[in-house]
This record gives C-alpha cells, structure tokens and sequence, in this order.
C-alpha cells in the first residue's frame, strides 16, 4: 500500500509530492494527460517562484521581467495610471516547462509519476482509500493511506469524497500574438465585470492578452472585443476555471486538496502557482500518513500561512466593483512606486508600502 495516492501533477501535486518523497514516504502520482498541458495559465508570478525550482532551469522557464503594472479604467484606448518598484516584482515564464520541471524534482525525490493516467473514482475506507485510475493498459485500483486532491479547480478528488466547493469560479481566456515584447510592465483593465482584463509582454515568447469574468456565454464576445481593441489578431486561444474560495474544509477522513482544488488562489488575480506550492509545503510537513488525525494540522498551517492573505485579498477584488470615477480618482491618488509584494496584500498595509506612499506625497 503506497502512502499518498496524489491526483494531478500540475504545481501543487509535484510540490506535495516532491516534499513527501523527500520525507521517505511511498508516493504515486497519477496525470490524467501529457504534464503541462494544455496550457491555462499565465505563468505571471512573483519571483518567489524561483526558490521552489532548481537554479538551473531559470534559464529554461524565465521569459520576462515585470516591473510593474499600468492599470486602466477602460480598455486601451484609456491612459493607465502607472504602479512600480525599481527592482523586479514578478516574472512571465513558461508554464508548460514549469510544471515539466517540478514533476521531474518529484520524481528525483522518489515518487512514481505516471502521466496519461486519469482517476475516476476514490473510495475512502476507514483504514485505506481505494482509487481507480483508467490508464493505457486499462483500469486499476491502487490502495493507498490517503488521496491528495491536486486535480484542479473543478477536482475529482472534491466530489467523491464530498468536500465542499470553492464559493465562486470565473472563467478566465487567454491567447497570444507572437510579436515579441520586452517591455517591463504588464497592462491590467478594470473594462470588465468583478474582475480584469490583461496584456503581458513575454519577452521574445511574444504578447498575451487575457480576461476572467464570470462564467457566460458572452466570455468569448467580450475576449475578441477587448483582443479588438488592441488590434491584435491572437493564436493560440485558450481558456480555464478560477477558483475563488476558500471553502471552509479541505481534509476529509483520509483525503485532503491543495491547491486549486482547495480554491488556494488569490482572490484579486485568481493567481495560484505560489499559494498551491506553499500549502503543499504545509501538508508534507504536517501529515503522517498513519495519522489521519494530523490532516487538521494541514488545515491549521495553510489557513495560519494564508487565509489572512485570501481575505485581504477578497477586500482589494471589490475595488474593481467601484464606479469608475472613484476607480480614477483612487488609481491617481495611489499610483506611483509602491511598497507591496504581489502574493501578499497585507504589504499594502506595511512600513515599507507606507513609507514609499509618504516619501511620494512629500515631493
Ligand atoms: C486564464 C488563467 C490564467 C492564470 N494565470 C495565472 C498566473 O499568471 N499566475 C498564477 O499564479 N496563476 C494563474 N492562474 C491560476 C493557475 O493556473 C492555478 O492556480 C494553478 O495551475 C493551480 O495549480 P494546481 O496544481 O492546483 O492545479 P492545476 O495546475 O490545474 O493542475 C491540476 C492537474 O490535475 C490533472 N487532473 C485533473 N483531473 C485529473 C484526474 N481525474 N486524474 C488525473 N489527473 C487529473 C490536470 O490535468 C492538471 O495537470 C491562471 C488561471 C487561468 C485559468
């Protein structure tokens, strides 16, 4: 019987599984597809990233550096007020190969990574768990101490072993234009409701534009409207659930999510690489798998390290719901250098974020 059964092998069930092998423990990791892919994300992150990688694939993954963000009330045709740091707050790297190089540091760790192999169903017995995984040979069951949902916004894991759903999902569309772009700033616009639309220059990878909303048939209308108004034709299009959450429990008798399966994202950027990483952090440090009792010290760690985050980040997300003269008005009175770490909203309320907005006031 294996230890840990891990569902998914995007950035929360490689981490997980790399900090369990780590600690000793029998992981097996089952990938529903090729690992990667298909590509639904950004891969716009802190530079915190790259302390859960190693040094040699910075090279491989870095695309561009972000130094800030133009934000607009409207679509392009509106000036953007400007918000910067003078060193680097965040990166665009590729996705695809981030997620390629985190499973193979699960996998030199010692856990068994199988990709094309997709979980139907989990069955939770009182001294096991059962899980049936369809893969090219046909379909098995593997025992195991306990599952790890990290299967994703809309997760298997979740519903067969009935824990709560994320309060809310958007619906988030990207694609590309290959007109490479090395500029330092990524264009954010407060154009569409309860959340954002965005353009990221990626360096020689080129330019994205995207958009999250809330789930409607419009969502593909408004994405061409906004690519539109750039006068971009885009390739490439794409597009993937947003979890907003978190729900109130993410452990069940012998089965627990990380990540977006347990809606670990930021509430004002639906941004998750970081969160699902440092919660899977938390669970291979607390959970003995001959425990169960030790999934409630999960759950006290991740929501210790990050509810504080999602909560004050839920506080930001409602400025994008102002009316648009108090959108400009705030946007001109707070632009300019800042203070904050983009993963963390409580840096809006810190020394350093104060000490920049009075350094500012007094020129
Ligand atoms: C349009 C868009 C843009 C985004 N941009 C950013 C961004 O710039 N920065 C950022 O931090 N976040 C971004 N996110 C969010 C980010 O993609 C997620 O938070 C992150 O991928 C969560 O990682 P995860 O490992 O929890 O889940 P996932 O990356 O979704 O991985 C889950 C894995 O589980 C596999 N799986 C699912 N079901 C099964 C099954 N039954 N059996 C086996 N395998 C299964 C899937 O194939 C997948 O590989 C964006 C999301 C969207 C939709």
């Amino acid at each position: 019987m294996y230890d840990f059964i891990v569902v998914g092998a995007g950035p929360a069930g490689s981490r997980f599984a790399r900090g369990a092998a780590e600690r000793d423990r029998d992981v097996l990791v089952f990938e529903q597809g090729e690992i990667g892919r298909p590509l639904a994300c950004s891969g716009h992150v802190s530079t915190d990233i790259w302390d859960y990688v190693p040094d040699s694939a910075h090279d491989e993954l870095f695309q561009n550096e972000i130094y800030g963000a133009r934000f607009h009330v409207g679509g392009p045709e509106t000036d953007g007020e400007a918000f910067y740091k003078h060193e680097s707050i965040s990166n665009a790297i590729d996705r695809v190969g981030l997620d390629k190089t985190l499973a193979r540091t699960a996998v030199e760790a010692g856990a068994d990574v199988r990709d094309h192999h997709t979980v139907t169903a989990v069955r939770e017995r009182h001294d096991h768990v059962a899980v049936v995984v369809k893969g090219p040979s046909g379909t098995e069951t593997h025992k195991a101490r306990m599952v790890v949902g990290c299967d994703g916004p809309r997760s298997r894991v979740r519903s067969e072993c009935d824990l709560p759903q994320p309060g809310e999902f958007l619906h988030g569309v990207l694609g590309f234009d290959s007109t490479p772009d090395h500029q330092d700033f990524v264009d954010v616009h407060l154009s569409v409701p309860k959340f954002f639309a965005w353009r990221i220059p990626r360096g020689d990878a080129g330019v994205e534009y995207g958009l999250a909303v809330a789930p409607s048939a419009s969502v593909p209308d408004r994405f061409s409207a906004f690519c539109d108004a750039y006068g971009v034709d885009v390739s490439h299009r794409c597009s993937g659930a947003i979890p907003i959450g978190p729900p109130r429990r993410v452990t069940g008798r012998r089965s627990l999510l990380i990540g977006d399966a347990a809606a670990q994202t930021k509430p004002f950027t639906g941004g998750g690489i970081l969160y699902g990483m440092r919660a899977a952090d938390h669970a291979a440090r607390e959970i003995d798998p001959e425990q169960p009792g030790t999934l409630g010290d999960y759950e006290r760690a991740w929501r210790d390290d990050l509810s504080n985050e999602i909560r004050l980040g839920h506080w930001v997300r409602r400025a994008y719901s102002l009316p648009t003269p108090i959108q400009s008005l705030g946007l001109q009175a707070l632009s300019g250098e800042i203070g904050v770490h983009m993963d963390r909203p409580s840096t809006l309320f810190s020394r350093e974020q104060m000490r920049t907005l009075l350094s500012q006031s007094n020129r």
